[in-house]
């Protein structure tokens, strides 16, 4: 027997006629490439979601085409989030910072047929041209430009597409398990892998990560996602922003702290979220000028570890709750979010604090479990530490173009992270299993050998390492990047660990850098500083 209810299918084109509908006045802002500032609203966004959708449609391209961007935060790349997955085609949204010959594997394994790019990234198309296999059309992200059209032969204009589109167009039906946008891994090891989202799994991600205990984003916010709308769908906020109606705004290419700072006072910034390297940039700016931002009520923090003295500083000096968030792009990637139970009501601000460090519980949709390395299940008491699963609505069953299945023989999807989770189901990442250091048979937490050294005042950020040695096998390093204009030494760094670790934990080095490595996303490239570091221990 059947239930007798409706069925509707959970369609990304449900999303974005919900925001037309009942948010159409509703703001989004966009820092476009050039730097000015373009105001729109939701049902501006839906009408040129399906002018585009129609434009493209005339143009050849179908439901299941996959159609890449390579773009900013910005209104454009909004429209085609919404124009290209409404019409049943999949949006496969690319990393500008991978190296060209990444670029290349991806689009011809992709096979995408359209690609749109944004100016700063034109002179990548130039050079890409010939190597594209299945590229059809390259669009440039604005209004016509003559200097543009010579750089690439047969360059379409994003704006002359739009105009060509039909107010007409309505969303054709799709079915829920359709796919509907395309991530690649980052690939810091082997090739990137591809990741197929569906419409349902999009839509069930908004729905079960905006709970109240998950992002809580409502209508009444205005919601900054500094998080690369190509790294991971922006942790899904467009989708999320849509079935929400709040106010969107987009900050385009400038991520350093001064341009936040900017554009948090002037829209009145509610909700930001980013990973923590964007947000040592704000707090550093925040303090130049001045501000305090009142407007801004929380952050969300993830992608890599957050340090914990971020946490503080945002609670005390500027009345902002942090929340820490695990995810990867396997899981769309909202996997864990932290927040306190109300058991939790009655502690101290330190103790509070203590728990927001780790990275969170599950929301409704996912479940987590630790395993040892032969695959038994560990018990959730907060100090047996073992391989991360994860499965549920929203995760990842196989990778594009693979038949073969990337889970367990039960189920579940291996994370790569080594952690814990305590009796509360809350988790703490305590490291990546390719970047633990496992010194004399023990292993020692990268992850915390960087938040105490970004703890001390005159460090802007910090890596910690698995350097070879001839005892141990390895010990660990750690690469400092001091705050300009401070000087600090090897001392200092080391007595600070003093009484926060074990005595064998703490780094045999301190290196000092002026810049640390960072990957497409913002996350320090552990295996160059291996590459680069790795024997210092031995060389010496
Ligand atoms: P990759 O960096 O491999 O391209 P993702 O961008 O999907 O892939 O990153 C996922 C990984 O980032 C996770 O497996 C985890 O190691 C790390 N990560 C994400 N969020 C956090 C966090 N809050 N704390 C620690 N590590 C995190």
């Amino acid at each position: 027997m059947l239930g007798q209810m409706m069925r509707q299918e959970l369609t990304i084109s449900s999303l974005i006629a919900h925001a037309a509908r009942y948010h159409g006045d509703g703001e989004v802002v966009s820092v476009e490439t050039d730097g000015s500032l373009y105001r729109s609203d939701w049902a501006g966004v839906e009408l040129r979601a399906r002018k585009l959708a129609s434009a493209l449609e005339n143009r050849g391209i179908e439901a299941g085409d996959r159609v890449a961007t390579i773009a900013w935060n910005n209104m454009r790349h909004l429209e085609i989030y919404f124009g290209v997955a409404g019409a049943g085609m999949i949006c496969h949204t690319i990393n500008p910072r991978l190296f060209p010959e990444q670029l290349v594997y991806i689009i011809n394994h992709a096979e995408d047929k359209v690609l749109f790019l944004d100016k700063t990234f034109l002179p990548v198309a130039a050079k890409l041209g010939e190597h594209l296999k299945t590229v059809k059309h390259i669009v440039l992200m604005g209004a016509h430009d003559e200097e543009a059209a010579q750089m690439v032969p047969g360059l379409l204009f994003y704006d002359d597409l739009i105009a060509e589109g039909s107010d007409d167009y309505a969303w054709p039906h799709v079915d829920e398990n359709a796919p509907s946008s395309l991530c690649y891994t980052s690939g810091t090891t082997g090739n990137p892998k591809g990741v197929l989202y569906t419409h349902r799994s999009t839509v069930l991600h908004s729905i079960g990560g905006n709970q109240p205990d998950g992002l809580a984003i409502s209508a009444s916010d205005s919601v900054m996602p500094v998080v690369p709308m190509f790294h991971v769908n922006a942790w899904g906020v467009p989708y999320i922003a849509a079935g929400t109606g709040c106010k969107l705004v987009l900050p385009g290419p400038g991520l350093d702290g001064e341009s936040l700072v900017k554009l948090i006072d002037g829209e009145q910034v509610t909700l930001a979220l980013g990973v923590p390297t964007i947000w040592l940039g704000l707090l550093q700016a925040l303090e130049k000028a001045g501000s305090t931002a009142p407007s801004l009520e929380r952050t969300v923090v993830g992608g890599s570890a957050c340090p914990p003295s971020m946490i503080q500083t945002f609670r005390e000096k500027y009345n902002v709750t942090l929340i820490h968030a695990w995810g990867m792009t396997e899981t769309s990637p909202l996997g864990t979010l932290n927040n306190l139970l109300k058991k939790h009501d009655t502690l101290s601000v330190a103790d509070q604090n203590k728990i927001r460090e780790g990275q969170g519980r599950p929301p409704y949709g996912v479940e987590l479990r630790i395993v040892d390395e032969e695959g038994h299940i560990l018990p959730q008491d907060g100090t047996s530490q073992g391989e991360l699963q994860i499965r549920g609505h929203w995760i990842v069953d196989s990778y594009f173009k693979v038949e073969k299945t990337a889970l367990t023989m039960d189920g579940w999807f291996d994370t790569g992270d080594v952690a814990t989770i305590d009796p509360n189901g809350y988790m703490i990442i305590r490291d990546r299993s390719k970047d633990i250091i496992k010194s004399g048979g023990e292993w020692i937490s990268t992850v915390e050998l960087e938040n105490i050294a970004i703890g001390h005042p005159a460090v802007a950020n910090a890596a910690a390492i698995a350097a070879r040695h001839e005892k141990w096998d390895e010990r660990p390093v750690v690469v400092v990047l001091p705050h300009a204009g401070q000087t600090v030494t090897e001392e200092e760094i080391l007595a600070f660990y003093d009484g926060k670790i074990a005595k064998w934990q703490i780094p045999d080095k301190v290196i000092f850098v002026d810049a640390l490595p960072l990957g497409g996303t913002g996350k320090v490239l552990k295996n160059k500083l291996r590459e680069q570091f790795g024997d210092v221990l031995i060389d010496g």
